[in-house]
């Protein structure tokens, strides 16, 4: 793949809308909500608010810097801005962030708990769990201070009574993150609604597992 610096605007908002499509199409973004993002050289690029992803195009996307300066685009920058710009700051790992409102790990955000290793393909989200962030107001800086705080070390995190933040190296990456979190959180709520207790893997397996998974390139 080219590297983002050598991708174009066009190239580069066109894989936004593209992974902003597939998520919607995926039932993970309810009354339109979501939104996806990439890094540029200025800042990230952003979905804008409240458009129907299906009417989205190349040339609806807003470039924003990294302190939410409008640098191009004619449309009102999605409401969660300030969660994406300070999580660029904070995280020079992240080349994307996607948020989406998926069912399944939406409802188990509003119990307020995060996912345990009850499987490994937790290490995909970058640690041995995926955390609940604090909750606070969508589309304020709380929310992006809390978020930011409950990815230290992860690429994914639950944002209690609201949904699902993922960053990677890439869109794909963050896309396959997004989309990991919705399958683990509908199976741990399978396992809370069973009664069962699930067995949860020690932080030794799970360091073991993300090294393999560093190994073959299984992260994105
Ligand atoms: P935007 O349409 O403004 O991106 O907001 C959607 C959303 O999910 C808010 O949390
Ligand atoms: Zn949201």
């Amino acid at each position: 793949m080219m590297s983002r610096q050598g991708m174009n605007r066009q190239d580069l908002a066109a894989e936004i809308v593209a992974v902003a499509q597939a998520i919607d199409k995926a039932g993970f973004c309810p009354s339109k909500s979501g939104n996806v993002s990439a890094r540029t050289e200025g800042g990230f690029l952003v979905t804008p608010s409240g458009l129907p992803y299906a009417r989205t195009t190349p040339d609806d996307l807003i470039e924003l810097s990294l302190d939410g300066a409008v640098l191009s685009g004619e449309r009102k920058p999605s409401s969660e801005w300030p969660f994406h710009a300070a999580i660029y700051r904070a995280r020079p790992d992240a080349q994307a962030i996607v948020h989406t409102h998926s069912p399944r790990a939406t409802a188990l955000s509003s119990t307020r708990r995060g996912i345990p290793a009850f499987h490994y393909m937790i290490a995909l989200c970058g640690g041995a769990d995926v955390r609940c962030a604090e909750y606070a107001t969508f589309g304020t800086p709380e929310l992006a201070e809390n978020a930011v705080r409950a990815l230290e070390g992860r690429k994914a995190v639950l944002l209690a009574n609201h949904g699902v933040i993922a960053l990677g190296g890439s869109l794909a990456g963050a896309h396959q993150i997004v989309a990991e979190v919705e399958n683990l959180a509908g199976q741990y709520l399978d396992i809370l609604a069973s009664g069962l207790e699930p067995v949860i893997l020690d932080e030794a397996e799970m360091a073991r597992v993300g090294a393999k998974f560093a190994g073959y390139g299984k992260v994105g």
